[in-house]
């Protein structure tokens, strides 16, 4: 989730709005254009203070569509911070003249491509898109910046994951994850979720990959199987904060503008000190790593509850319009999500 070596991680989802339709969005509502006000985005900066020099990692929707995206970028740089942008690349090239004179804090830019060619990742993620991402990618690497490539597996693209090593080498990336598509309205609609046993060969040739590759060696994000792993992630490792478009601290990134329910809201910045409600998220971290704890050794934790994001998703009630899929294998069985209630 971070690159930052040392400190916690801030990550503002700048905005909720993007100019794209990705069959696997996980966000409820793009087409709005509800952003975080800049007033309250420097107050938090300002109280980051006590972190020491947090990386801040700037998401959306689309983030370079915050109508003041560039005072965001100013407000990080005067505090000395260093930052991350995550982007699909569409607006990258016109901005990029202004983007350079930003590189003391904007250290890395990470683009999603969801195809080792044009036409799978167009499929996903509109016509003409992937031209306009590996440009930017390209044009990133010659202005300097550290770059890495996104990927997020889904029925159609996930047989191009042995391609991808060798064409983040080519476009100048020096990082390249592959993430699973978590559960989205948008990917069941399209029937393009893939199924557990489908993860778990990804991760296989993930990991293959990684072992063996001569180009850029592929790494796993959040979500993959590891069961008895209590704490996964950056989240449950007390590494990060995620706050979304409204400026309220929500328990993961994944969580925000997307699901049922608003369970994983911690606290709303625009009333709470960012101590305040961290000291929240700490006890819903601590319960929900007992939970982890508990489940693993007692085993009322299934087989698919060795896919954390999928559990955490579940535990929080994000997923409870999946209960409609009676025959998804993430549904049905004795694990699925059709026989749990949501752990409270
Ligand atoms: S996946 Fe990202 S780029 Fe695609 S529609 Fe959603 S927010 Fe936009
Ligand atoms: S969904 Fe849960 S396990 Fe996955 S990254 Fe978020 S906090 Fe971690």
């Amino acid at each position: 989730m971070s690159n930052s070596s040392s400190g916690i991680a801030i990550g503002f989802e700048l905005t909720r709005h993007c100019n794209l339709h990705c069959t696997h969005c996980l966000r409820n509502d793009t087409a709005t254009a509800e952003e975080i006000g800049l007033p309250l985005f420097k107050r938090i900066l300002d109280e980051a203070k006590a972190y020491g020099h947090p990386w801040i990692l700037l998401t959306g929707g689309e983030p370079t569509l915050h109508s003041e995206f560039f005072s965001v970028l100013d407000a990080i740089g005067e505090r000395g911070y260093p930052c991350q942008l995550v982007t699909n690349g569409t607006t990258f090239t016109k901005m990029a003249a202004r983007l350079r004179s930003h590189q003391d804090c904007l250290r890395t830019v990470t683009f999603s491509i969801d195809g080792a060619v044009e036409a799978t990742h167009d499929a996903i993620r509109g016509r003409g898109t992937f031209r306009k991402a590996i440009f930017a990618l390209a044009l990133a690497r010659h202005f300097g910046f550290r770059t890495a490539l996104q990927f997020v597996a889904n029925k159609t693209n996930w047989h191009e994951i042995d391609l991808l090593p060798k064409l983040a080498q080519e476009l100048g990336a020096g990082i390249l994850h592959v993430c699973h598509a978590q559960p989205s309205t948008g990917l069941y609609r399209a029937g393009q979720q893939l199924s557990p046993q489908e993860w778990r060969e990804i991760e296989g040739t993930v990991k293959r990959l990684a072992e063996t590759t001569d180009y850029v060696p592929p790494s796993m994000s959040v979500g993959r199987y590891a069961p008895g792993d209590i704490a996964p992630c950056q989240t449950l490792r007390h590494r990060v904060l995620n706050i979304d478009y409204r400026g309220r601290l929500t328990f993961c990134c994944q969580f925000s503008n997307a699901g049922c329910g608003s369970d994983d809201i911690v606290g709303d910045l625009n009333k709470l000190s960012l101590s305040h409600a961290h000291r929240r998220l700490l006890k819903v971290i601590e319960q929900v790593v007992a939970e982890r704890v508990a489940g693993f050794s007692d085993g009322t934790f299934g087989e698919l509850d060795g896919y954390h994001c999928w559990h955490c998703q579940k535990r929080f009630g994000k997923l409870e319009w999946m209960r409609n899929y009676q025959n998804d294998p993430w549904v049905k069985g004795e694990h699925g999500l059709a026989n749990q209630s949501t752990i409270k």
